[in-house]
């Protein structure tokens, strides 16, 4: 597999970029940039104020310098209200070269579509060295007849505790601001064709998709397979619904075995182990934050997947499922804690209660992500003065994140400029 090889079409967009002078060094943070030329070709761009629009890009054969997706674009601009008078139009953007022709159909604001090109989601940049080396490792998943649940995900291989198990790329990526706004027929004909523009293996993948009883084909083929992703511009926190065709093969467990992460600068979801699995063990995830009660988890999951949870946990003994209820109480009370205790400025309990913190690893209730773990000790340590102990785990959150081996680099370069900024200090005691 080799999922990030280049692509002329996002070189061609870059090619404009440093054209135009607006090269990713004269900006802060990458996510900031603009990623292209104004060229306001379409009526509505002229409504907005920060970075141009890929609506205003050209298609392939119109120009040799635009971003080139696959099909004309497919606009929807709701009506305009009394206080909303430049609605926000949501497009159907196809990119049928993304990673390596795996393809994708995104459907959102042009905002966020120019958001995403100009943090270089759309780009194949070379993997980091960690997720290249993983990948020679050959698959560790397979994707089998499971029984009682139709299809699942079972272990190829033995897989290490914290391993990425799987990476996986949107096929579909919808703003949720166009699920909301646009009439059901509409919303169906445009998701219909988000999906007939995939490029025919992907589009396969989708079709197979297990159905949900919905009366429409493409909502039966979104309601029990799509995920929900954050992303987008105003520091990436808006809803979008993602179809990703082999995560969606993971089914649900209350004590699950793996938990999933998603990269907005890759358009990567990656899969990991929660513990060491054995060959031809059947991977799976929460489908709900896995602090939920067992009543809410149960009520949920018909109400929204249409099945009563058979995982081994709902079918072991009335102790261990108490027992199992007990850690998520304690969990929850416990992460609310720590953060109030850190905005009053009480370090000292903040640090004690994060060791605590450690403890629900042993009952596989949070990802074993040491290094994220660290991360937050460093910060603690650092507001407590002690360098020692700041030093230390800043070293084993370096070491984590290099280790760990994303194909999303950011926490890496975070780990490594927080190491630096904690030798100048260091270095700087030294001479006073
Ligand atoms: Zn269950």
């Amino acid at each position: 597999m080799r999922p990030f090889a280049p692509q002329l079409s996002i070189q061609g967009l870059l090619l404009a970029v440093v054209a135009s002078g607006a090269l990713a060094g004269e900006f802060e943070s990458r996510s900031h940039q603009c990623p292209h030329l104004p060229a306001a070709r379409l009526e509505w761009a002229s409504h907005y104020r920060a970075c141009p629009l890929p609506g205003t890009v050209t298609l392939a054969d119109e120009s040799s310098q635009g971003f080139a997706w696959a099909f004309p674009l497919k606009c929807i601009t709701p009506a305009a209200t009394e206080n909303n008078t430049a609605p926000r139009a949501d497009c159907l953007f196809t990119s049928t070269s993304f990673r390596n022709g795996h393809g994708i159909s995104l459907i959102a604001s042009a905002i966020t579509t120019s958001h995403l090109i100009g943090m270089g989601s759309f780009d194949d940049a070379p993997l980091p060295l960690a997720a290249q080396q993983r990948l020679s490792l050959g698959p560790a998943y397979k994707i089998v007849p499971v029984e009682g649940k139709g299809m699942g995900v079972i272990a190829a291989r033995s897989i290490k505790r914290g391993e990425i198990i799987m990476t996986d790329h949107p096929a579909i990526l919808i703003g949720t601001s166009f699920l909301a706004n646009s009439k059901p027929h509409h919303r169906r004909r445009v998701l219909k064709q988000a999906i007939r523009q995939l490029p025919e293996a992907t589009r396969k993948k989708v079709e197979s998709l297990q159905r949900g009883k919905e009366e429409y084909e493409v909502d039966a083929i979104l309601g029990p397979n799509a995920n929900t992703v954050l992303l987008g511009e105003e520091g990436g926190g808006q809803v979008h619904v993602g179809l990703f065709a082999e995560t969606a093969r993971i089914n649900h467990a209350c004590r699950p075995n793996a938990h999933s992460k998603f990269s907005e600068r890759r358009l990567t979801m990656e899969v990991m182990a929660h513990r060491a699995i054995e060959a031809g063990e059947e991977i799976t995830m929460s489908y709900i934050p896995i602090t939920t009660p067992i009543e809410e988890r149960h009520k949920y999951l018909k109400e929204h997947w249409g099945f009563d949870c058979t995982c081994p946990l709902c079918r072991s003994s009335k102790d261990a499922i108490e027992e199992s209820e007990s850690w998520r109480r304690r969990q929850t009370s416990l992460k609310s804690t720590i953060e109030d205790a850190r905005k009053q400025g009480f370090y000292e309990d903040a640090i004690t209660m994060s060791e605590e913190w450690l403890q629900f690893a042993e009952w596989d209730m949070i990802p074993p992500l040491a290094p994220e773990f660290q991360d937050s000790l460093v910060d603690l340590y650092l507001q407590n003065g002690d360098m020692v102990n700041a030093t230390r785990y800043a070293r084993m959150a370096y070491d984590g994140w290099a280790k760990f081996g994303s194909v999303d680099d950011e926490k890496l370069e975070d780990a490594r400029l927080m190491v630096n900024k904690i030798d100048k200090i260091n270095e700087e005691k030294r001479q006073r």
